[in-house]
């Protein structure tokens, strides 16, 4: 992934200070005097991957409603939404960062949207559990100015004090590893201004903007409703000053060459979820035409219950799937890019480059090791199509953010998984409705 799209056979990196000093073979690179060797035979050692996109908020409605479209679905998991407190909020984000861990996505965007309450704030408790998991990780807190539930709905000046508030106690926290970002949740619950304010307190904080954009065609549908005229998303965002190179357009689906051709002309990443779409039944995009725009593209898994798992080798594969179909091309996404999408690229979406997304000396090293000896893995003559079209984020053996040894052997270290996935069961029984016989099987 160092644009070279170099392959070391029997290779090696020397880990340091938490970054990457040295890449090279095996009988190149010398291990300081006291340094631990981490055998890798058998592996292949890659960047950790790069999620780009997620609501870990949502993640006691995985398995709930999965024979709905999009807005029905939404209807389901609203009313657990509601009941999120506190603690709800943290194991459920804690859930979610280990098993991105798990799948060996070591940076994580977290797409949050909880009500409003006086007693707690959800995005404090989501940064909690990156902290405490030790991934790399994004907020993105969501914005909702109207046509939402009424729990949800915030003015500009509550919006602006809660930002700030956020970015104060946690952007760059953690050695740089957690940061913040801003959006729409969706493009008709703001209005024209809500999108300018967005943009101004995007810049006046130095931080990105994150939003969901075109999903399906209900969305440009829902917009003309909304703003009361007839305006595709993307053309929406453009007079809203809300494209950009900071800016990161998710789950892009239904658009048209012109809404492509404007994305390229600003600069703005895009993020695709094919997983999620397919999920939904409501179409997925031909992904040949942005990359033939030039675009920075970027993958996310979406959230836990949009498709029930957090797997971005299962998104890598769907990927090349759904644009081979599309152009009726088996050449219209290859393994090569795919990678890159999910590690370097993922990384420039996010404005990360720098830091992580690929095995380059000077890095942050976030390093993942995966386990080729295994029956579908066998023979792996083509490492990369091995990666992206038989392996599983399950085959990930060995999980290192920024230098720290966060899973060994598919233990996560930071924190007691069987805890975690004790407490999310309680919790589910409590706020998911008719999930109390569920939590009793498990228990
Ligand atoms: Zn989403």
């Amino acid at each position: 992934m160092d644009g070279n799209r170099t392959e070391l056979p029997d290779g090696a990196l020397l880990i340091e200070d938490g970054k990457i000093s040295a890449v090279g073979r095996t009988d190149e690179i010398e291990a300081p005097e006291g340094a631990e060797v981490v055998d890798a035979t058998g592996c292949a050692v890659l960047p950790g991957l790069v999620n780009c996109h997620t609501h870990l908020c949502m993640i006691y409605g995985r398995t709930i409603g999965t024979e709905r479209r999009l807005l029905d679905w939404l209807k389901v998991e609203m009313p657990i939404m509601a009941r999120l407190d506190d603690t709800a909020t943290y194991y459920g984000a804690l859930l979610g960062c280990v098993e991105n861990i798990k799948n060996g996505n070591t940076t994580v965007v977290e797409n949050t949207f909880i009500p409003r309450t006086r007693d707690f704030t959800p995005e404090n408790a989501i940064f909690r559990a990156m902290r405490d998991v030790g991934v790399r990780g994004v907020v993105a807190r969501a914005y909702h100015a109207r046509n939402f539930a009424p729990e949800f709905l915030e003015s500009h000046e509550q919006q602006a004090e809660a930002v700030e508030s956020l970015v104060e106690d946690w952007h760059g926290a953690e050695g740089g590893r957690l940061g913040v970002s801003i959006g729409p949740l969706l493009p008709w619950i703001v209005d024209i201004e809500d999108l300018f304010e967005t943009r101004a307190l995007a810049d006046r904080l130095g931080i990105g903007i994150h939003m969901h954009v075109a999903e399906s065609p209900e969305f440009n549908e829902k917009i003309e409703e909304a703003h009361g005229r007839s305006i595709r998303n993307v053309e929406l965002l453009y007079e809203g000053r809300c494209l950009g190179s900071s800016v990161q357009a998710v789950a892009v689906a239904d658009l048209n060459d012109r809404e492509i051709e404007l994305l390229a002309e600003t600069e703005t990443a895009v993020v695709f979820d094919p997983q999620t779409r397919l999920f939904w039944g409501t179409g997925f995009p031909g992904l040949r035409p942005f990359l033939d725009a030039g675009l920075i593209c970027g993958l996310g898994t979406n959230g836990p219950a949009a498709n029930c798992g957090q797997d971005l080798f299962e998104t890598m594969k769907y990927a090349c799937a759904t644009a081979k179909t599309a152009a009726n091309d088996p050449t219209a996404l290859g393994r090569y890019r795919v990678l890159e999408m999910a590690t370097i690229e993922g990384a420039r979406a996010l404005g990360m480059a720098d830091r992580t997304g690929s095995l380059e000396v000077g890095k942050d090293a976030d390093v993942i090791t995966v386990n080729l000896a295994q029956p579908h893995l066998t023979p792996a003559l083509d490492i990369p199509a091995a990666l992206v079209y038989s392996a599983k984020g399950s085959d990930v053996r060995d999980v290192f953010i920024a230098g720290n040894a966060v899973m060994r052997n598919r233990e996560v270290l930071t924190v007691r998984e069987r805890d975690v996935l004790v407490a999310a069961n309680e919790i589910a029984a409590r706020i998911v409705p008719g999930a109390e016989r569920v939590s009793a099987r498990v228990a």
